[in-house]
């Protein structure tokens, strides 16, 4: 299937490059194609805790870029043809992670404007003794300071709420 290119790489409102669509796109448009080297689990796993070890306590925050193809190869998406790799974290996002027929897409959820930044959820856990290296500025209202998968938003409030009440009493 040949698909046409709405997108280009720009620089982000949010964090160093980004990808920015070139015309308005409908909800549902596959857009982007997540690309990389395919690896078996034991390798992706393995790149991965590399990878978060080498961002633990550094001041970059770097992304791990390890995706789940199916249940024996991910893709690493690390490498530089793969422009996706630009696209940013929101806690508002525009777009969502699709796999399907052993393909990864990145498909609109929302109908984005020409001009706008392609975001997707990254799905970080929420965990109490990092997710301050993860800083979030996408800039969106309902923005949490950190990035954390939105499935988790609730342990973090929960974990705040905690903190506050102790200081309070
Ligand atoms: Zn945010």
């Amino acid at each position: 299937m040949l698909v046409k290119k709405m997108w280009k790489v720009s620089k982000s409102k949010v964090h160093g490059k980004g990808i920015i669509a070139t015309e308005d796109i409908k909800k549902n448009t596959k857009i982007i194609q997540y690309i990389g080297e395919k690896v078996t689990k034991k390798e992706g796993d393995k790149r991965s805790e590399e990878r978060l070890n080498k961002y633990l306590n550094s001041e970059i925050t770097g992304s791990v870029y390890i995706f789940e193809l199916n249940n024996k190869y991910d893709i690493d998406g690390s490498v530089l043809y793969n422009k996706a790799r630009y696209i940013n974290h929101s806690c508002e996002p525009n777009c969502e992670v699709d796999i399907t027929n052993e393909e990864i897409w990145i498909s609109s959820i929302k109908k984005i404007k020409k001009g706008d930044e392609l975001s997707y959820d990254y799905g970080y856990e929420f965990n109490k003794n990092d997710f301050r290296d993860h800083i979030c500025r996408c800039g969106a209202k309902e923005c949490i300071g950190f990035i954390i998968s939105s499935d988790d938003w609730k342990k973090y409030k929960k974990y705040m709420n905690k903190i506050i009440n102790k200081r309070n009493n």
